[in-house]
């Protein structure tokens, strides 16, 4: 049998996507990314975005149609879209078998099996209120050697920002065991991992029992053979000084954050619920910068939300300038419905919002090209993924997130190379990545 998933979304809808593969790889399930093979066809979709959820139904939509010549094909959605939606997807989507939401992956090959055996569709959302069964399946397949892995260690979130859905589809915070986490990034060690980034709506609110997110950060340093900490994706708001230290403290800690903003207005922060102000964000920035001089910080904003004025806008643009931002993901507000801010008037016109977002670009993609520079000369550690931009080329990134492409010596292949560390020095900068001459010992 084998299983084809498509996924739409953020790096958390990446990441449960591997969790699916894994589950169906443990049920005997080989993966196919051509559709027309597949007998189980899921779509994970985010509903934050509007965009991602777009993009999936029309993906839906050609799946359904290899139910034409195949009767026998599963076709389910699941993702947060499962959760907000629910039975409505099969009114919306006809020909969608099962709708399952995030909190029951671990049950998903039952339930295709259940489908498989039954007439009528399936739908299974809500949430599990105790440890999600997908925290609980640690390690990739002894057969699959991979250098960089996620780790989820809490799900759900409460902060209730007024545009994000996100509270309602992935439900309250639940926080995993701190030796939970440190058994599963062990055994993901032991199988060549180098690389762990953790996960979380809110991962640096983690805390269970007396252990806070830098407790956890600290633990996991201590682990042989992990090279590179990550995390995604924190709020400022408890980005408290323990934390802010542990950049440039901790061994694996890599020299980067992304660390969302969404605005430079206080006004506008207010109305998006975000619980800090421009003056506290700044803070943090210098307390991460005081830690780690050389850490790159990269942001999400959010461009022409209800009410931001002009003024509102210059404020934005001044805090880039003011942080001096490494990257950003950045969008034009669209109302989601559920949301508090769905209520409001979305009352910026759609070609200043866009005016806006490609001001915000032009900004961004400046300061990328100056840092980018400012790399040139430097020797950096890159962790090798893939074959380069250039034939003879190999590419990785370096633990302050940039990527990095240059030509193996000494003979080493890619093969010999992905998954392992190489001190390369930095020659040139390319609009989205380095160049780098591997550096002879
Ligand atoms: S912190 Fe705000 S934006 Fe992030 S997941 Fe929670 S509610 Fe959504």
């Amino acid at each position: 049998m084998k299983l084809y998933v498509k996924t739409f979304g953020c790096q958390m809808n990446v990441h449960d996507s591997r969790r699916i593969e894994e589950i169906f790889s443990a049920a005997g399930y080989s993966m196919t990314t051509d559709p027309r093979q597949a007998d189980v066809a899921l779509i994970n979709s985010c509903t934050v975005r509007e965009k991602a959820w777009h993009k999936a139904i029309s993906e839906t939509g050609r799946l359904r149609k290899l139910k034409r010549g195949r009767r026998d094909v599963i076709v389910g959605v699941v993702g947060c879209v499962a959760q907000q939606e629910g039975e409505r997807i099969f009114d919306l989507l006809p020909g969608v078998d099962i709708v399952v939401a995030p909190d029951h992956y671990g049950k998903l090959v039952e339930l295709v099996e259940e489908v498989r055996s039954r007439e009528g569709a399936l739908a299974l959302t809500g949430f599990d209120r105790g440890l999600p069964q997908d925290f609980l399946i640690a390690g990739p397949p002894p057969s699959r050697r991979e250098a960089t892995a996620f780790v989820t260690i809490m799900k759900g979130c409460q902060e209730r920002c007024a545009y994000c859905i996100v509270p309602t589809v992935r439900g309250p915070e639940r926080h995993r065991p701190i030796e939970d986490v440190e058994s599963e990034v062990r055994s993901l060690v032991s199988a060549g991992v180098v690389e762990v980034t953790l996960l979380g709506q809110k991962v640096n609110a983690y805390r269970r029992g007396e252990a806070g997110f830098a407790d956890l950060l600290r633990c996991l340093d201590s682990v042989e053979g992990l090279e590179r900490l990550r995390f995604t994706s924190p709020h400022p708001r408890h980005m408290t000084s323990d934390v802010t230290s542990s950049f440039g403290n901790l061994r694996s800690l890599c020299e980067s954050i992304h660390l969302p903003v969404q605005s430079g207005s206080n006004r506008i922060l207010s109305r998006m619920g975000r619980r800090y102000n421009v003056e506290d964000y700044l803070l943090v920035v210098a307390r991460l910068r005081e830690a780690c001089p050389s850490i790159g910080i990269s942001t999400d904003l959010i461009v022409g939300y209800p009410g931001e004025t002009k003024e509102d806008f210059e404020e934005t643009l001044a805090l880039i300038d003011r942080v001096g931002f490494c990257g950003a993901f950045s969008f034009k507000y669209s109302p989601r419905p559920g949301t508090k801010a769905a209520r409001l008037d979305d009352d910026v016109p759609a070609d200043e919002k866009a005016r806006r977002l490609d001001a915000v670009h032009d900004r961004i993609e400046s300061l990328e090209r100056q840092w980018r520079k400012s790399m040139v000369g430097a020797r950096l550690e890159i962790l090798v993924a893939s074959a380069g931009r250039l034939p003879g080329q190999v590419s990785g990134r370096a633990r302050n997130g940039q990527i990095v492409n240059f030509v193996p010596t000494d003979g080493k292949t890619i093969e010999d190379l992905v998954g392992h560390l190489v001190e390369v020095e930095v020659i040139a900068a390319h609009s989205h990545s380095l160049e780098g001459k591997s550096v002879i010992r």
